[in-house]
């Protein structure tokens, strides 16, 4: 039987065909707003058992598909937006890059800057200059050195590991890929098992933007937001935990690379984030804008925009974007094309 995944797969491809032009019309006025995490030909340990990417041609691509069809707009222009309570058009888009990734700055930024296109880099503070490496790329890391290992002893005590803390899977690799933000101390007595030294990969592989690679971006005119200090599951977190995440993130780049503007994606997703957060954001001016991941939808926080996955997965920026504009038409016609912030777990 088919999985949910391999079933939206078949779907959106089948659904290609359809014109933007005539998808766009079913969907609310909010502009289109893509999210990347990679952009590399040679995918590299640290992210290949966790992210799918694009190839700098395909990514080429779906930047000339946007262009194509719509204006880009740049992050000033969109927290204008929001702030003077301006209609947005969906004849505008914006592209977003998450995580921090070098691969990422030195594949697609080139791109961008030969096309015009603005962007936005939401970074985790933790991970700049490469001073700390996040759990989900620790999972990858492992994952790959597991590759090399047969049954044995070492698979043995991985087992005992991951079995101690419950968690669940056939294989020891699908347990690992289960470890959660709170676990992530179990990946470190794993990486000691298997000898896989987190430190001297980030010294030697440079996974993450340095400071210098952050003021070049800023220089040649891209933007930067925050994403949280060390990439936590936000649904996971108490109000205040997602508070202080939120806030000292943004705090740390605006004080650091002297931002005019205070911008913030959440990781992972913005479901189960307090609406107490957005109250505070609002009011204090601790957030000018922010961003989720839930596709094309309208949100009862205005400054809080939704944005479209763009990454691998075999599917190009059309195929994502018809997908994503009839799964908009089709949560409308139930009433849930809009996310209500007073509900916590509205999808
Ligand atoms: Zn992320």
């Amino acid at each position: 039987m088919p999985s949910l995944r391999q079933f939206k797969h078949k779907l959106a491809s089948g659904l290609a065909w359809l014109p933007v032009s005539l998808s766009r019309r079913l969907n609310c006025r909010r502009p289109m707003i893509a999210v990347y995490h990679v952009v590399s030909d040679h995918p590299h340990p640290h992210y290949r058992h966790i992210l799918e990417c694009k190839s700098a041609e395909d990514f080429a691509k779906d930047m000339d598909f946007l262009l194509r069809h719509y204006a880009p707009l740049d992050l000033k222009q969109l927290i204008d937006a929001v702030r003077n309570g301006r209609p947005m058009s969906n004849r505008t888009f914006h592209v977003t890059f998450d995580d921090g990734l070098r691969d990422t700055w030195i594949n697609a930024g080139p791109i961008l800057r030969q096309k015009g296109i603005p962007a936005t880099f939401f970074l985790n503070t933790a991970f700049i200059d490469n001073r700390a490496m996040g759990y989900r790329h620790k999972t990858s890391l492992l994952i790959e050195r597991l590759a090399r290992e047969p049954a044995g002893e070492l698979r043995g005590q991985i087992e005992c590991i991951l079995g101690g803390a419950g968690i669940p899977g056939r294989t020891e690799e699908e347990r690992i890929f289960r470890v959660r933000y709170r676990q992530a101390g179990l990946l470190d007595n794993i990486a000691r098992v298997l000898q896989v030294d987190f430190a001297e990969y980030l010294a030697g592989q440079q996974p993450y933007m340095t400071g210098g690679d952050i003021e070049d971006l800023i220089k040649q005119g891209f933007t930067i937001g925050a994403h949280s200090i060390d990439h936590p599951y936000y649904a996971d977190l108490t109000p205040d935990e997602q508070l202080r995440q939120t806030r000292e993130s943004v705090e740390y780049l605006v004080g650091r690379f002297a931002l005019p503007y205070r911008a913030f994606a959440f990781p992972y997703a913005d479901i189960g984030v307090s609406p107490v957060l957005f109250d505070i954001a609002r009011k204090t001016g601790m957030l000018d804008i922010s961003f989720g991941t839930c596709g094309v939808r309208e949100d009862a926080c205005r400054m809080n925009l939704q944005r479209t996955m763009m990454d691998g997965y075999g599917l190009s920026a059309r195929q994502r974007i018809v997908n994503a504009y009839l799964g908009y038409s089709l949560r409308a016609l139930v009433g849930r094309g809009r996310i209500n912030r007073n509900d916590t777990h509205a999808r």
